[in-house]
């Protein structure tokens, strides 16, 4: 159940209100939240005489849920406005890691030059193997910072493990929480108190129930701006690297009222899918998209074999906006 309490209810009587409801609670605007287990049904006497309104969910799926919020909701990501009414799709886009000033500048400039106002690239990178390039780390972000300042960009960038989530929160606009990272409870409840969107990606064996309620987490800790971003799950297929579960977007944007992001790039793991399926995805009417593109990815130290050329990514971005607008959006 989710409780609204009356704005004049204290932060002390909120928590003390908490407490005995056995809720979390956080601050929105001018009033305190409280949210308990979805199996309570009816609003509790103590309750009843500070709360201004109360929704009963038929699962945890609460604050992100239509049940709750029918209307989609809404916040800056990047520059540009998502959710809501808004018919924007955000392209974010850059390569799968910063691995010098050199290549992250090029790939800062080809942003610039077709308008592209987010600039992706991972610092501390969740490696299936130990012994491989694990991310430049705080010089990283240094560079990635040089480059929102030098060429107008906001920057979004991972965060492998609790460690460094404070220093990842600083240096970014956006919190990247990835694949692998979805589960850690440490870097979830972080991120609920960040003052900086968070685009939470789905787990390769997390059902949606499950990716969802991991939204939650973050939500529930005070910071309701966050991004679903369907990356692929795993499958008996093994010819692509995941299987792009666009069933799965359709029920995030039907049950769900959090912006959704797709990435085709991880999921098809291949650049030669890659161009066909952003188009695809873009068709779904989503809130943005995650592409991966290096200067020269035949020497690129993570995720070689799916990022785009620069020459592969401009052509497949000049065929996106005739798709955007038959479905009435804009990719911006
Ligand atoms: C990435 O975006 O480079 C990344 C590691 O993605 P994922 O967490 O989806 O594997
Ligand atoms: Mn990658």
């Amino acid at each position: 159940m989710i409780i609204h309490l009356k704005s004049n209810v204290n932060a002390e009587k909120a928590a003390q209100l908490a407490e005995k409801a056995k809720a979390v609670c956080f601050k929105r605007d001018n009033y305190f939240v409280l949210v308990t287990s979805s199996k309570v049904r009816a609003l509790d006497a103590e309750l009843e005489p500070h709360a201004d309104a109360f929704y009963v969910t038929s699962s945890d799926i609460q604050l992100a849920g239509t049940e709750y919020m029918p209307q989609k909701r809404s916040f800056v990501l990047g520059k540009h406005p998502i959710g809501g009414e808004h018919k924007n799709t955000v392209m974010i886009a850059g390569p799968c890691s910063v691995e010098s000033e050199e290549q992250i500048e090029q790939s800062a400039q080809l942003l610039k030059k077709l308008d592209i106002s987010v600039l992706r690239a991972g610092c501390f990178k969740p490696r299936t193997s130990p012994y491989t390039f694990q991310g430049l780390g705080e010089e990283g972000l240094k560079l990635l910072a040089k480059m929102r300042e030098k060429y107008g960009l906001k920057v979004i960038t991972e965060v492998r493990d609790a460690s460094h989530v404070d220093m990842v929160i600083d240096y970014t606009d956006i919190i990247q929480i990835g694949a692998k990272a979805m589960y850690d409870h440490g870097i979830l409840r972080r991120c609920g108190k960040a003052d900086k969107p968070v685009l939470l990606k789905r787990g390769f064996g997390t059902t949606l129930q499950e990716f969802v309620q991991c939204a939650e987490f973050v939500m529930s800790g005070g910071n309701e701006n966050v991004a679903l971003c369907e990356r692929g799950i795993r499958t008996f297929e093994t010819k692509t690297r995941f299987t792009l579960d666009l069933c799965g977007v359709a029920y995030l944007k039907e049950y769900t009222n959090l912006p959704v992001i797709l990435d085709p790039s991880h999921a098809m793991g291949y650049r030669y899918g890659v161009a066909d399926l952003t188009r695809a995805c873009l068709a779904m009417g989503v809130d943005g998209l995650l592409i991966e593109t290096h200067p020269n990815p035949m020497v690129a130290q993570s995720d070689a074999e799916q990022q785009l050329t620069h020459e592969q990514f401009t052509e497949m971005f000049h065929s996106l906006q005739p798709i955007a607008q038959a479905i009435g959006r804009k990719v911006v």
